[in-house]
């Protein structure tokens, strides 16, 4: 599918290519054009909120006397727009309402092209919202306020500008949700697996993957079809018997790379192992969903204080997943196995969860307030100009600040935790991408 195009549209020098540059760059390093020298239609790849798009700078549009387009550059413009999804027309904030101006809204209005207005060299906020009213007349929409050099504004822009974005083949059709059960040998994954299919009975139908003997099995749960990856890896262990040592980590390691979610499986009657360390720490280091599943659960000679007492202890050696719910479970009587499908949908659904930027603001603002960024030894204080959320699975937020580092690990997971406290996001690991002044 081709991808999807976001239009620039405005006067010479208002701030397009700062823009483009702004909104291009998170993916990749942005090439700078040489000061001066006109661009044609340019193409770049944009990246937001996990989609991609092409952003089109038509490179000015110029007007005679009159304030009428020149006929050569209507036409590139007519031609940027018919294939934009949406057209986001730039004005100059500072330079107020122009008469050029008006004339591209009115083209605007008789193209059919959804369109936003970005109010540019928007520097101070509260000022920002005053100048930027004068453009309601214009009849683009509500006009946002910007500053294309500082950044401001620019994520709650770009959030509404893929919502014009037509939805990706991946939001359309539903994919499987791929759930691999991981676990040291003799856990209880094959038991599991039984438990919560039943002898092969639920099977919709295995698919045999590209890698040899590797076996994906397909089944409906919770509303949702879900492939269970390396099935066979799973069962054929019953037949085969290993030496004690043998753990086919690497095998582990694939399946938790093709997952969106993971069931991690620890042995109650073993606690947390070294293993189940090495499986939890790829799990998080990979940014998949999770669930922890503690089984055997009927081999514990247990009162009412054995369980929270024992996820305490569990929690404590797997503290790099304290995202994740535990289930405790026992495959051989069923106790509480059909309980992991929801709570695994409720991991991926957290997993895939966006957030718009102006609610993770509202939550950086309140940890701000609460604790002040360090200051270098030099009396430099760091600051935290704005985050935004740019990916999903996991979720993934990007803070602006002036130096990345005058935020120490301390400081950078308390952040973390205000997030969490804040968003939720339980079952899914999250990243924090510290980005400074460029
Ligand atoms: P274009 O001709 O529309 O592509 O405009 P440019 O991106 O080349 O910018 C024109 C001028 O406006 C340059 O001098 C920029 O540095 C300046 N400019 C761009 N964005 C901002 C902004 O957010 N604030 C201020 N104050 N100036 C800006
Ligand atoms: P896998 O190697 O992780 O697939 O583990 P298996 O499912 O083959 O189970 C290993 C051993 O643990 C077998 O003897 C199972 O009967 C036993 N087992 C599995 N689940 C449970 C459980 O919930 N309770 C008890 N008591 N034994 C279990």
């Amino acid at each position: 599918m081709a991808l999807p195009v976001v239009a620039i549209i405005g006067r010479p020098n208002v701030g397009k290519s700062t823009l483009v540059n702004r909104l291009c760059r998170s993916r990749e390093a942005i090439v700078h054009d040489t000061p001066g020298v006109t661009r044609d239609r340019t193409y770049q790849e944009g990246y937001w909120a996990d989609r991609t798009f092409r952003v089109v700078d038509t490179g000015g549009l110029v007007f005679d006397d009159d304030s009428e387009f020149l006929p050569e550059i209507r036409e590139q413009a007519n031609l940027a727009l018919a294939e934009a999804a949406v057209a986001l027309v730039v004005v100059d904030g500072q330079q107020g309402c122009t008469a050029a101006d008006q004339s591209i809204a009115e083209w605007l209005r008789g193209q059919g092209v959804p369109t936003m207005l970005a109010v540019n060299k928007c520097e101070s906020p509260d000022a920002g919202l005053a100048m930027a009213a004068e453009f309601w007349g214009l009849g683009l929409g509500e006009p946002f306020p910007i500053s294309a050099i500082h950044g401001a504004g620019t994520g709650d822009l770009l959030d509404k500008v893929v919502s014009y974005l037509p939805p990706t083949e991946e939001d359309e059709g539903e994919e499987p949700i791929q759930l691999a059960i991981i676990g040291r040998p003799n856990v209880g994954k094959s038991s599991l697996l039984n438990a919560v299919c039943g002898e092969n009975r639920a099977i919709v139908s295995p698919i045999r993957g590209t890698t040899r003997d590797t076996i994906d099995t397909t089944i409906e749960r919770e509303g949702k079809t879900w492939k269970l990856l390396d099935t066979a890896g799973i069962r054929r262990r019953r037949s085969v018997s290993y030496g004690p040592e043998y753990f086919g980590i690497s095998r582990s390691f694939k399946a938790i790379e093709r997952s969106d979610v993971c069931v991690l499986v620890i042995d109650a009657l073993d606690g947390v192992t070294e293993q189940d360390q090495r499986l939890a720490g790829r799990i998080e280091e990979d940014g998949r969903a999770c669930v922890v599943v503690v089984n055997k659960w009927d081999a514990i000679e247990k009162d009412s204080h054995t369980m929270p007492a024992m996820e305490k202890e569990l929690r404590a050696k797997l503290y790099f997943l304290d995202w994740a719910p535990m289930l405790f479970t026992s495959a051989l009587s069923g106790q509480r196995v059909q309980a992991i499908f929801p709570l695994a949908l409720l991991a991926v659904e957290q997993h895939r969860r966006r957030v718009t930027t102006s609610v993770v603001n509202e939550v950086l603002t309140e940890a701000l307030s609460w604790r002040t960024p360090p200051t270098s030894r030099g009396g430099r204080q760091g600051r935290l100009y704005y985050g935004t959320q740019v990916a999903v699975r996991p979720p993934s937020f990007t803070l602006f600040v002036n130096e990345p580092r005058l935020f120490g690990e301390t400081y950078r997971r308390y952040v973390e935790r205000q997030i969490r406290e804040g968003l939720g996001f339980e079952g899914t690991p999250i990243k924090l991408f510290w980005r400074g002044k460029q």
